[in-house]
């Protein structure tokens, strides 16, 4: 059962249509976050499915009802955005309160409500404080605990962490994880920022000018990226556009003009146009050449990072490839030439 549909949605501002035919579609308790560069159209999706911004075409439900039926309030959809927007007038317990106080309940039951509410973010103790008596971090918790109040199905988040340092962030999104999944409310999750995707989703919409490119779990995001987009924007990845010159099987020999390379790919013809993405971490390199690769480069620069050790590595076409191992390789130098390969499997082929 889907709690959110959308259905060919599309969304112009006068000429300019920053969304695209989109289709989604929710799970009743599912973390599903939108992840894009900044412009993209996260915002402004997440805005049609609150009721804020109305779809140019296209059809949103929510538990199966078109929303367009629907104000705002009887949407059993609330939004937390990225500045709080806390009432800086009310205390937190007020700020807290104002749903249910709209909704004319009784005294005890918002008391009793907010008490909940307030222990569930971790902020009893702090009901009289204004909100700027509150730290970035404790501001958030009450615009969350201001969202939860009156039970959403859907809470809709637009960069909630994003004004936060990046140690408060790491732990805010260990938090809100924890909580989704204890609530079992669907979250609905913006954010630009890919290492937070992967953290917290059940799945990814990776969204690129306005449109899908990939709807999928975080590790098959990952490791399999569907585009040229997709690849670049998450993780650390080389990309290598290329022509194929052989295929055996799945085995697919690609000649760049770094040299030939091979990776594993279905549905490739001779002669066709590919991109081939491989990870800084699935590299090899060697002194001695590598069977079924003809890739040369010289390692640019040695960083030690601890556990990790990463350089760059310059092809002979003047690319600059990525390359990381956990262990430290005592035989690698700035300056060496080296022979660069993979296992076909661990690479991925683009259309
Ligand atoms: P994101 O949240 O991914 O950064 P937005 O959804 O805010 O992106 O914006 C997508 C595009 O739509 C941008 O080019 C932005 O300038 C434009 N846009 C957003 N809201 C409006 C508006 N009210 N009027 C005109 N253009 C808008
Ligand atoms: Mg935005």
């Amino acid at each position: 059962d889907f709690i959110v549909s959308l259905i060919d949605v599309e969304k112009s501002f006068g000429k300019n249509k920053v969304v695209k035919k989109m289709n989604v579609e929710i799970k009743q308790g599912e973390f599903l976050t939108l992840l894009g560069p900044s412009g993209c159209g996260k915002t402004t999706t997440l805005r049609m499915i609150a009721g804020f911004e109305e779809a140019s075409s296209g059809t949103i439900m929510v538990q199966g009802v078109s929303i367009e039926d629907k104000e705002p309030f009887e949407r059993d959809v609330n939004t937390v955005f990225q500045n709080y927007a806390l009432f800086p007038h009310m205390n937190v317990f007020d700020n807290v309160a104002y749903a249910l106080k709209i909704k004319k309940k009784s005294k005890d039951e918002i008391a009793k409500r907010v008490n909940e509410m307030l222990e569930l973010v971790q902020l009893q103790g702090y009901e009289r404080r204004k909100p700027d008596e509150l730290s970035g971090g404790q501001k958030q918790r009450v615009a969350i605990a201001r969202a939860l109040i009156n039970n959403p199905k859907v809470l809709l988040l637009d960069e909630p962490l994003g004004a936060l340092d990046l140690k408060l962030r790491k732990q805010m999104q260990v938090e809100l994880k924890r909580l989704q999944k204890k609530l079992e409310i669907t979250f609905v999750y913006v954010t630009h920022d890919q290492e937070e995707a992967l953290t917290m989703s059940d799945r990814i919409a990776i969204m690129n000018e306005g449109v899908i490119e990939q709807l999928a779990c975080p590790r098959e995001i990952y490791e399999r990226p569907l585009t040229k987009f997709v690849a670049g924007f998450i993780g650390e990845s080389n990309i290598f556009d290329g022509k194929v010159v052989n295929v055996q099987d799945q085995l697919l020999v690609v000649e760049t003009t770094a040299g030939i390379i091979r990776v594993n790919g279905d549905g490739f013809e001779i002669g066709e146009k590919i991109h081939v993405s491989i990870r800084p971490e699935f590299i090899e390199l060697s002194a001695d050449p590598i069977e079924g690769f003809n890739l040369k480069g010289r390692i640019q620069d040695f960083i030690y990072m601890g556990t990790v050790v990463k350089t760059s590595i310059e092809l002979k076409d003047k690319k600059e490839i990525k390359y990381s191992r956990f262990e430290k390789e005592d035989y690698i130098r700035e300056g060496d030439s080296v022979n660069i390969g993979w296992n076909p499997e661990r690479a991925v082929a683009i259309k």
